[in-house]
């Protein structure tokens, strides 16, 4: 049985004030049935653990380095991820991608550095909306996907996935519940023919998730949850998705 996450992404946003408070809104509500995940800016880490201390809320990064330690001006280490209190990490988003040239196989060894961390690396994969008109879907997230289970195969499980239609992303167009559906099924029969324990492996849907879409799209079988953006920034919005996971 897969146990259903929401992680919040908030991005490049927040400060010390507005960080505080959407934590501790968060932390006052009832503990949620699903496990539940914020993905902070690095400055913000050890506010964020401190803040979420006592709470069964796990703490997340939003990037690694693909390295251990050494002269990379800039970067973070998983290690010191996991000396402030991070158990989850994201890999692979469609910005760094698009932004930082991260390659699938680049993305795949910073999955591999978080696990040997003892972290649950998120990876995000997802299509352009050029992509997806020109019927490319199911190759591009093949591919993102291969990179991932060659070096990591039957480790899967151990991680989450991340479907993330790149033209669902702070657009507010949100793929339909059947379109997810038919990627999530995707993602999991391609992890089984790689040998992989593809009923144990959680895959979030990511894109324009939204209070008043998120229960129809966490109600489709192969949808175990959800990677927010813009709503995570808000608490009432962020703990109403959690409700409807
Ligand atoms: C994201 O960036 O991971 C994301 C899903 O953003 P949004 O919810 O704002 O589309």
């Amino acid at each position: 049985m897969r146990r259903t996450m929401v992680a919040g992404n908030w991005k490049m946003n927040g400060s010390l004030e507005t960080n505080s408070e959407l934590l501790r809104a968060l932390v006052a509500a009832p503990r949620a049935a699903c496990e539940v995940v914020v993905c902070a800016p690095f400055p913000y880490l050890a506010q964020a653990r401190q803040l979420l201390d006592a709470s069964a809320i796990a703490l997340g990064a939003q990037d690694c380095s693909v390295h251990e330690r050494g002269a990379y001006t800039g970067e973070v280490a998983v290690g010191m991820l996991a000396e402030f209190g991070c158990s989850h990490v994201i890999v692979g988003h469609s910005e760094r991608r698009a932004w930082h040239g991260e390659a699938d196989a680049v993305v795949a060894a910073k999955a591999q550095r978080a696990l040997g961390a003892g972290m649950t690396p998120i990876v995000c994969v997802g299509e352009t909306l050029q992509q997806r008109e020109l019927g490319e879907t199911e190759a591009v997230i093949g591919l993102q996907l291969d990179a991932v289970l060659h070096l990591l195969g039957a480790r899967l499980p151990e991680l989450v996935l991340a479907y993330e239609p790149v033209w669902a992303i702070g657009t507010g167009r949100t793929a339909t519940p059947e379109q997810a559906q038919q990627v999530h099924a995707f993602i999991r029969a391609r992890a089984h023919r790689h040998g992989a324990d593809a009923d144990a492996v959680r895959v979030l849907y990511g894109g324009s998730v939204k209070p008043d879409n998120a229960a129809e799209l966490f109600a489709q079988p192969d949808i175990d949850g959800g990677l927010i953006g813009g709503a995570s920034l808000n608490a009432r919005d962020f703990l109403a998705i959690v409700d409807a996971a």
